[in-house]
């Protein structure tokens, strides 16, 4: 089935004066892409303008959907537990995700399912994270999952071939450059994919080493 949505992307609604509440307030508006319309928040990330540290997954969840704050579900209270772990705090850094709304599909039981975003939704929606890396100025970005390599580095990217090894931020960002450069990605693992996995300790004892990574670049 050809997928005939209009993405037109999200350049549209990013506002001239860049600013976390005039950032929240576009995204919450945007209509770049068709996942909109079934989610009821568009969700901005947050966290102190200025952080030296942004953190990117994929998309919202059910629960930060419904919350229009990103991380607040299962996997954003692994996230902050091994951010404590490695000394540093959920208010220190900015967190995001690669898609600002939602994907989803019901499930049997009517309840709504993660859907992964596609490639064109990724697209639509890099002009959002563009403008964050601008307005935060992060030294690091570390990049949760796929979709977020994806997101920065283009659909080629491994997560698996280079976790936890930092990488220079690339100079085009899907056709779009950012004003400001961080100074190095670092992939890892997403938390939510922490949760699924069968050798959860494992995983997890992966994801604080690479966090750990991070944190040693600061
Ligand atoms: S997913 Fe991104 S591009 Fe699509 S409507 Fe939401 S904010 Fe806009």
């Amino acid at each position: 089935v050809a997928d005939e949505a209009v993405r037109p992307g999200a350049s549209w609604w990013v506002p001239e004066r860049l600013g976390a509440a005039s950032l929240a307030d576009g995204v919450g508006h945007c209509r770049g892409c068709e996942l909109h319309q079934d989610a009821e928040h568009g969700v901005a990330g947050e966290g102190p303008v200025g952080a030296a540290l942004m953190l990117v997954g994929e998309q919202p969840g059910d629960q930060e959907d419904r919350a229009g704050r990103p991380f607040v579900g299962p996997a954003g209270r692994l996230l902050d537990e091994v951010l404590d772990e490695v000394g540093l705090r959920r208010e220190d850094v900015w967190v995001t995700n690669a898609v600002k709304h939602f994907r989803w599909e019901r499930g049997s039981r009517g309840n709504r399912l993660h859907k992964t975003p596609a490639r064109s939704h990724v697209t639509a929606c890099g002009p959002w994270l563009v403008a964050e890396v601008d307005l935060v100025r992060p030294r690091g970005v570390v990049l949760l999952g796929a979709t977020a390599g994806a997101a920065v580095h283009g659909p080629g990217f491994r997560v698996g071939e280079v976790r936890g090894t930092p990488q220079p931020w690339p100079e085009d960002h899907r056709g779009q450059r950012t004003t400001w450069r961080p100074e190095w990605t670092l992939a890892t693992v997403h938390p939510a994919a922490v949760l699924r996995s069968r050798q959860r300790d494992q995983d997890r004892a992966g994801l604080v080493a690479d966090l750990r990574a991070a944190v040693a670049l600061l």
